[in-house]
């Protein structure tokens, strides 16, 4: 039989192709306050209360993978911190003993009140998604958000001495692709890291994707001519490659989805608000917790085989394209988290 042991074990996800699995990052929700012109429709729509996992649900299922050797976790969403007492949520898991990482993505709107409670939970590093620099395209581009409570929650988060900061940058051309010096220089200034994330075709959105995309390459290839870069041998373990720049501390990221580079090394699962485990961002391999976790509320030997078995499906790499009419992926990244 199977050992369950308990938290901190050895790793106990090797998927078929020898991959450990020992990261995951949850969402907890699939609302937000933002409605990104990349992420979401403009008119979304958003899950019933009850078939999202419960606060509870989401402690009991991280607690579960990490007692499989799981040592990373981040929560993300949605937009995590809009969730009615989130922060019990990173309490418990903050608790957990085994756990190396407990990591944040959030779009910062609501850092200004909760950035020192989360470091006090126990969160290591955040990740803030910040487009533009510029007010009001800030707005179009959020549709709702505003730049100044967000630079102001970025501000609270570096006083309140996280181990990590780090800005996520979507690019869009026609829209902010000629701000990714500013944003460089910004994160300099700041004394943080930065990542520029692809577009990728999750989701159907109201423009079409092939129309906005910028490649990292050409990204790459005009901070170049601003900055030394020197490629840095720091490896989150997934589809990032970093560079540092010289004479500063700050990392600059470049997590190319469509380059199919990092998924041999991929370390990571994810787990959508509505408890289904999705083994590749990028693919429909999936295993229902959910059931599991309402159905035998007492005992976790059910859920663990499941993740278990689950491993035997994960794929060995994504199928984004771009030029496709349809989304590769009809979820959205505010169901699967990102
Ligand atoms: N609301 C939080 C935020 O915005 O950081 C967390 C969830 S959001 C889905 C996580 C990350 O996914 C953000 O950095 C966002 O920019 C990115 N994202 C969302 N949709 C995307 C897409 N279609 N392509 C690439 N990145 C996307
Ligand atoms: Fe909300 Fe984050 Fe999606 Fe923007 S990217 S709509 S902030 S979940």
């Amino acid at each position: 039989m199977t050992d369950f042991r308990p938290q901190n074990s050895t790793p106990q996800l090797i998927d078929q192709l020898g991959r450990t699995v020992d990261y995951i990052r949850l969402s907890i929700t699939d609302r937000c306050d933002f409605r990104c012109v990349y992420c979401m429709a403009e008119d979304m729509m958003f899950l019933p209360r009850d078939e999202v996992l419960s606060l509870e649900e989401c402690a009991r299922l991280v607690k579960v993978f990490v007692g499989l050797g799981v040592n990373k976790v981040r929560i993300t969403g949605g937009e995590p911190l809009v969730r009615k007492n989130a922060m019990w949520l990173f309490e418990e898991i903050g608790r957990l003993q085994g756990l190396k990482e407990l990591v944040l993505t959030t779009n910062g709107s609501q850092l200004v009140q909760q950035a020192v409670a989360l470091k006090n939970a126990g969160v290591n590093r955040i990740n803030i998604s910040i487009d533009s620099l510029k007010a009001e395209r800030f707005k179009k581009i959020t549709r709702t958000g505003d730049l100044n409570k967000v630079l102001a929650g970025l501000q609270a988060s570096i006083d309140a001495g996280f181990a990590g900061i780090k800005i996520n940058s979507v690019l869009m051309r026609g829209s902010n692709d000629d701000e990714a010096a500013d944003l460089v220089q910004f994160a300099i200034d700041k004394k943080i890291d930065i990542s520029f994330i692809e577009e990728m075709p999750l989701g159907e959105v109201d423009h079409a994707r092939v129309s906005t995309f910028v490649s990292n390459a050409d990204t790459l290839k005009l901070l170049h001519n601003q900055y030394s870069l020197l490629p840095s041998t720091h490896n989150s373990g997934g589809p990032a490659r970093y560079w540092q720049v010289a004479d500063t501390s700050t990392k600059i990221g470049f997590i190319s989805p469509h380059s199919h580079n990092f998924c041999e090394s991929c370390n990571r699962v994810r787990i959508t608000c509505k408890g289904e485990l999705f083994l590749c961002l990028g693919q429909d391999n999936k295993a229902d917790l959910m059931p599991l976790l309402r159905e035998y509320p007492n005992d976790d030997a059910p859920l663990i085989a499941a993740i278990l078995d689950s491993m035997r499906v994960k794929p060995k790499g994504h199928d984004f394209d771009l030029r496709r009419a349809r989304p590769a992926v009809v979820r959205f990244m505010s169901h699967t988290g990102g």
